[in-house]
Parts: structure tokens; C-alpha cells; sequence
């Protein structure tokens, strides 16, 4: 074991402080990365001040952080993927059975037996995991991903959640040539998925609150660019469209996005916003609409999307930080006022 520098909550009204959390030295199967960039997730914040206690109750203290690149520094001795030196990237999940049903379908973020980067018991040092705000990180190489050399490394951070959650939920609804595809919210997540939407060569629509994102949704690769609350707008997309991500992180009328939905289009939420949505019956039984919900995406997949990237040279808008300035950027992630993912640039945590 040995001790790292990191980021961490006391409780959900607490402020992100500096700390030391305790590291396990890495086993045979486990690559140790310093961490170079680790972007920040609107769920870190969801999680950071508990607000999805209903679902999942965050255990203090707290490490966030799950969008994680960095330079492999050391290696067990049955690594056979990494080698020191190598670039090499975690997300959300460190662990899993690799046994079960879901396991062996390649979707490790069903597995009963799965362990998240952070809030999840640790089964090797006890107490529980911590995430990416921190200066290094230890994964069994099964959840360890390889960048592709051609990204921007700051960038390629948010592929590890914003990336996976947009794309699976896209290749799922076979989003493509020929679909009209709305994308609400243009966060972290939204952002992402009007790029891939662009790349797998759909026509794109992006519903925003913020006037002011506007241009950069077209320069993204939006098609369109819808004012959300102006509701003659909204009108003119009836009933006209095949697949809506919702990337929403507050509560919001879905039922307006349900009815710019074409017969058996489909919604698929990946915004969790902690407060229950109503939906009418009438929005879903018009047209034999679908709404359904996506999970981040499983190891292969998210390998798969980060290769994706390489090819099309696709990585996240971002806005690099030092870690010092994690609180600013939470409450301007309240606030809408994100271009579009933090990315913090973990050097800044060697003045602490
Ligand atoms: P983000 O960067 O903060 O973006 C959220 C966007 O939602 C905002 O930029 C804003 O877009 C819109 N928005 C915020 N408040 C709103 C309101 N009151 N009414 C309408 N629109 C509002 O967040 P993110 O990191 O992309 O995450 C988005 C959500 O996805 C979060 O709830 C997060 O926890 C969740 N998430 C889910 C998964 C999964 O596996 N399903 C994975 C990662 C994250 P405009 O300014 O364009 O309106
Ligand atoms: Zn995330």
C-alpha cells in the first residue's frame, strides 16, 4: 500500500479538499497509471452531494472522478496488455466477476459482483474506492482501455463516460444514415453525442436551454438548433424524429420531447436527474413510441467507441482546469456554463 495525493468530499455540503487516500501496490494483475487528465462528470457532482440517495447513497469521504487518461507506471507480472510508459485510460468501472450473464455479454455494468472507480466497497484494501481526482490509480488490466496516440489527451478524459454513454445507446438504436436524431442538452454528454451523431451521418438536432450554445452546436455538427422553451419551435419538429438522447441533468418536461418522436421512435434517457419525471400515456401510445434508458456501456464497447474516436479524430471540447479550481467548476456545472467538459490537468495536484 502505499499513499496518493487526491481530491476528496467530507459530506454532502462539504467542499472538495486536498487529501492523502491509501493505494494498493499493484498485484499481478493490475496496471498502476499516473493519472494525466480526469474529466469531470455531471455525476460526480450528482454523487459528491448525494443527491441520488434514494439510488445509490454516497459513503464519505469521497473521490470522484471516473473519466480518467494516464501514463502506466508500473505493471504486475501477468500484465500482458500494458507496459510502463503506455497511455492507458479507466471510466467508471475497476472491476467485475467476469463470470455472470452479463459479464460474459460484455456488459460489466450490469454484473451483480461490480465494483464502480469510486463509492464501491474495495475488495483489496477495504473501506471503499476512490476515483480520479486523484495522482495515480491501480485497475486490473481487464477495465484498463488503450488511447488512441492521435487524441488530445485532455480531451480523450470525458471519452471514458461522456464518450461510452452517447455512443452505446446510439449504435444500440442503429442511429445512422437517413435518422433524424434530436440530442437534448448540450452538457458534457450532449456535446458528445451531436459529434457522433455527426459522424455516424445522421441529421442532427440539438434542443438547448442556453441561447448562447447556438453556434458552437452547429460548429459541434448540429444540423439544427432548437430553443427548447420556445415552444413554436419545439412545434415544428412534431412527431418528426427516430432516436432522442436526453442528456438532461435537472428535471424537465420529457413529455415535449416525446411528441417531436415519429412512429416507433425511440427516447433514450441517459441523464439522470435525481427528481423523478412524469410521463403522460399519451405521449408513449401516440405513434407506438419507445422510451428507454442507457448505462454507461461495458469494456469492449468502450474500447470499441475510444477506436471509434481515433479513426474519426473525435475527443471532447474541453475546458482544462487545475484542481484547484474543482468547486468553481461544480457550481458552474449548475449552471449550465460548461464548453463543454472540465478536464483537470492532474499536475496541478503536486503544489498540494
Ligand atoms: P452537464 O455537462 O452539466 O450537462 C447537462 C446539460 O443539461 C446542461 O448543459 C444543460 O444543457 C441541460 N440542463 C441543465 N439543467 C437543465 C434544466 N433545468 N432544464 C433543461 N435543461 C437543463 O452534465 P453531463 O455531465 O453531460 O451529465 C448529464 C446527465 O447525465 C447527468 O444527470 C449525469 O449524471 C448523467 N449521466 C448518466 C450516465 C449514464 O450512464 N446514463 C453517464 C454519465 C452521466 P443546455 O444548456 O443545452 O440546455
Ligand atoms: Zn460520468
Amino acid at each position: 500500500m502505499y499513499n496518493a495525493k487526491a481530491y476528496s468530499a467530507a459530506s454532502a455540503t462539504s467542499r472538495l479538499a486536498s487529501t492523502t487516500i491509501p493505494r494498493r501496490e499493484p498485484t499481478e494483475h493490475d496496471v498502476q497509471s499516473e493519472i494525466l487528465f480526469c474529466g469531470i462528470c455531471h455525476s460526480d457532482l450528482h454523487s459528491v452531494r448525494n443527491e441520488w440517495s434514494e439510488f445509490m447513497p454516497t459513503v464519505y469521504p469521497i473521490v470522484p472522478g471516473h473519466e480518467i487518461v494516464g501514463r502506466v507506471t508500473k505493471v504486475g507480472s501477468a500484465v500482458t496488455k500494458f507496459k510502463p510508459g503506455d497511455l492507458a485510460a479507466v471510466g467508471c468501472l475497476v472491476d467485475s466477476d467476469g463470470t455472470c450473464p452479463e459479464c460474459r455479454a460484455g456488459l460489466e455494468q450490469f454484473c451483480p459482483n461490480l465494483t464502480l472507480t469510486f463509492s464501491m466497497p474495495d475488495k483489496h484494501l477495504g473501506g471503499v474506492t476512490y476515483g480520479g481526482y486523484s495522482e495515480s490509480i491501480v485497475v486490473d488490466q481487464r477495465f484498463v482501455l488503450r488511447v488512441p496516440s492521435n487524441l488530445n489527451l485532455a480531451g480523450a478524459a470525458p471519452l471514458l463516460c461522456a464518450g461510452i454513454t452517447t455512443y452505446s445507446p446510439m449504435r444500440r438504436w442503429k442511429v445512422g444514415k437517413g435518422k433524424k436524431v434530436g440530442v437534448v442538452g448540450l452538457g458534457g454528454l450532449g456535446h458528445m453525442a451531436v459529434k457522433f451523431a455527426r459522424a455516424l451521418g445522421s441529421h442532427v438536432v440539438v434542443f438547448t436551454t442556453s441561447p448562447n450554445k447556438k453556434e458552437d452546436a452547429l460548429r459541434l455538427g448540429a444540423d439544427e438548433v432548437v430553443m427548447s422553451r420556445n415552444a413554436d419551435e419545439m412545434q415544428k419538429h412534431a412527431g418528426s424524429f427516430d432516436f432522442i438522447l436526453d442528456a438532461v441533468s435537472a428535471d424537465h418536461d420529457i413529455n415535449a420531447y416525446l411528441n417531436l418522436l415519429g412512429r416507433d421512435g425511440n427516447l433514450t434517457l441517459v441523464g439522470a436527474p435525481p427528481k423523478a419525471l412524469a410521463v403522460s400515456a399519451f405521449s408513449l401510445i401516440m405513434r407506438n413510441r419507445n422510451l428507454s434508458g442507457s448505462n454507461i456501456g461495458g469494456i469492449a464497447e468502450t474500447q470499441e467507441m475510444l477506436d471509434f474516436c481515433g479513426q474519426h479524430n473525435i475527443a471532447a471540447d474541453v475546458e482544462v482546469i487545475p484542481i484547484q479550481k474543482v468547486n468553481e467548476a461544480y457550481e458552474r456545472l449548475l449552471k449550465s456554463d460548461v464548453k463543454y467538459r472540465f478536464s483537470i490537468d492532474m499536475a496541478s495536484l503536486k503544489s498540494e
